[in-house]
C-alpha cells in the first residue's frame, strides 16, 4: 500500500498487529479463491469460521465476546478485507456494523447475551433489512409494517438488496409500528420464523462474491421482546449506516491498494515502444502521480475521521464526506488501473476488473454518491435539496 506520508507511524502497536494479521490472512486464504467465487457468483462461506476466529466480527464493540478494537483498528480490518474483495468486507460490515452494532447499542440485555457472543463467533449470521423495492435513497418512506397483536407483533413487507439475506439466522428488520404512518422500529427476526422468506438476487455483475437477497415477510409473528427497545425513528437505522459507512471509507483503501499495486507491477514489466516498460512513459507516470495523491487524500480523511470518532466528535456529515470522497477515488483509481493493464485489464486473471465491478455497488449502497453530495450541500447551505 502506498503510504506516502508515513501514516503508519500514527498506528498503535496493536493496530499494526491487527492490520498485518488480516493482511496475511487475505494473502493466504482470500486471494487464492476469490476470483473463482466471483466468477461463479458464490460467497466464500468456508472463510466465515476463520474470520470469526481472528476476532474480526463486531471487532470494535466492547464485551460479549467482541474484540474491542479502536476505531482505527476497525478501519484497518475493513481495509485489509476489502483488499481481498468488497464482498468479503461487506459480509463483515453487515455482521458488525449493521446487525451486532444495533443489538449492542439499542438491544435489551437479554438480546445482547443471546445474539452477540454467537455472532462474534460466526455461529449466527445477520442481515440488515432497510431498503425496499420502492424505497432506497428514501428509506423513511418504507411500507413494511409491524402490527401490535397481544403478546406479539405481526410483520408484513418486502425488503430488497439485502446482503447476507440467504445465509442469515437473524434479520434486523426496520418496520413502521401500527401502519405506514407509524414510527420506525427495529425487530430481531429469526429467519426460520413462519412467513419469512429470503430469495437470492441473481445476475449481478457486481459484488458477485456476496449474497444479496430479497426478504419477503408475510404475517411474520414475533414475540414483543423481538423489538429493539432502546431506539425509535429513523435514528436507529441511520446510526447503523453511519457506523458502516465509516468502515466503507476505510475499506475502499484496500481496493485502491490492490489495484494500484497490481498496475504498478504490470507497468514496470509491460514493454511497448523501443523496448521500454510502459512505466517509463510520461502519461503513465502522470496516472500514478494522480492515483498516489488520491490514495493519500483518502487515507488522511479516513484517519482524521477515526480520530474524531474516538473523541466522539464525528458527525454523520463527516462520514458522508469520507464515504463519498473515498469510494469515488477508489472507483476512479480502479478504472485508471484497468486502463494501464490494457486488454489484460478486463480479465479475471488480474484483480482490477473485479474491484472495479464491485466498487460500482459500493458507490451506490449505504447512501449513493449523490445523496451524500446533497447531505454535504445541506450542511453547507442549511437547505435540504432532496426533500
Ligand atoms: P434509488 O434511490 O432509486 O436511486 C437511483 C438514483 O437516483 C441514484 O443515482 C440516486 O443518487 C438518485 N437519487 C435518488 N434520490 C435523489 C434525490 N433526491 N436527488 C438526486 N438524486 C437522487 N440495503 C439494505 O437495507 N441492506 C443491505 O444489506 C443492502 N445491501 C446491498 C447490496 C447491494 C449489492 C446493493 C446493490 C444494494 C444494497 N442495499 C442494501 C441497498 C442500497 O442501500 C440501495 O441500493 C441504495 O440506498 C440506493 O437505493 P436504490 O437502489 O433504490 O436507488
Amino acid at each position: 500500500m502506498p503510504d506516502f506520508f508515513d501514516i503508519s507511524r500514527h498506528l498503535a502497536p496493536e493496530e499494526r498487529t491487527i492490520r498485518d494479521t488480516v493482511h496475511a490472512f487475505v494473502d493466504a486464504r482470500v486471494l487464492p479463491i476469490i476470483g473463482e467465487h466471483f466468477e461463479r457468483g458464490t460467497f466464500p462461506t468456508e472463510l466465515i469460521g476463520e474470520i470469526a476466529e481472528l476476532g474480526l466480527l463486531g471487532c470494535n464493540l466492547q464485551g460479549y465476546g467482541c474484540a474491542g478494537l479502536s476505531d482505527i483498528g476497525y478501519g484497518l480490518v475493513m481495509q485489509e478485507l476489502e483488499r481481498g474483495d468488497s464482498g468479503v468486507r461487506s459480509f463483515a460490515s453487515v455482521q458488525g456494523s449493521l446487525v451486532m452494532y444495533p443489538i449492542h447499542a439499542f438491544g435489551s440485555e437479554e438480546q445482547k447475551e443471546r445474539y452477540l457472543p454467537k455472532m462474534a463467533k460466526g455461529e449466527i449470521i445477520g442481515c440488515f433489512g432497510l431498503t425496499e423495492p420502492d424505497f432506497g435513497s428514501n428509506p423513511a418512506g418504507m411500507r413494511t409494517v409491524a402490527i401490535d397483536d397481544g403478546d406479539s407483533y405481526v410483520l408484513n413487507g418486502t425488503k430488497r438488496w439485502i446482503t447476507n439475506g440467504n445465509i442469515a439466522g437473524v434479520a434486523v428488520v426496520w418496520a413502521k409500528v401500527g401502519g405506514v404512518d407509524g414510527e420506525v422500529h427495529g425487530f430481531l427476526v429469526p429467519t426460520d420464523t413462519k412467513g419469512f422468506e429470503a430469495r437470492t438476487i441473481h445476475k449481478k455483475m457486481s459484488l458477485r462474491a456476496s449474497v444479496t437477497s430479497e426478504l419477503i415477510l408475510e404475517d411474520v409473528r414475533v414475540k414483543k421482546d423481538a423489538i429493539l427497545p432502546n431506539v425509535r425513528g429513523m435514528k436507529g437505522p441511520l446510526s447503523c449506516l453511519t457506523s458502516a459507512r465509516f468502515g466503507i471509507a476505510w475499506g475502499v483503501l484496500g481496493a485502491m491498494q490492490a489495484c494500484f499495486d497490481c498496475a504498478l507491477d504490470y507497468a514496470k514489466h509491460r514493454v511497448q515502444f523501443a523496448g521500454k516498460p510502459i512505466a517509463s512513459h510520461q502519461l503513465v507516470q502522470q496516472k500514478f502521480a494522480e492515483m498516489l495523491t488520491a490514495i493519500t487524500n483518502s487515507q488522511l480523511q479516513a484517519l482524521e475521521a477515526a480520530r474524531l470518532k474516538a473523541e466522539k466528535k464525528l458527525r454523520p456529515q463527516h462520514v458522508s464526506m469520507i464515504k463519498r470522497h473515498n469510494v469515488h477515488a477508489a472507483l476512479e483509481i480502479a478504472r485508471t488501473c484497468r486502463d494501464i493493464l490494457g486488454g489484460n485489464g478486463i480479465t479475471l486473471e488480474y484483480p482490477i476488473m473485479r474491484h472495479l465491478c464491485n466498487l460500482e455497488t459500493v458507490f451506490t449502497y449505504e447512501g449513493t454518491h449523490d445523496v451524500h453530495t446533497l447531505i454535504l450541500g445541506q450542511d453547507v447551505t442549511g437547505i435540504a435539496a432532496f426533500e
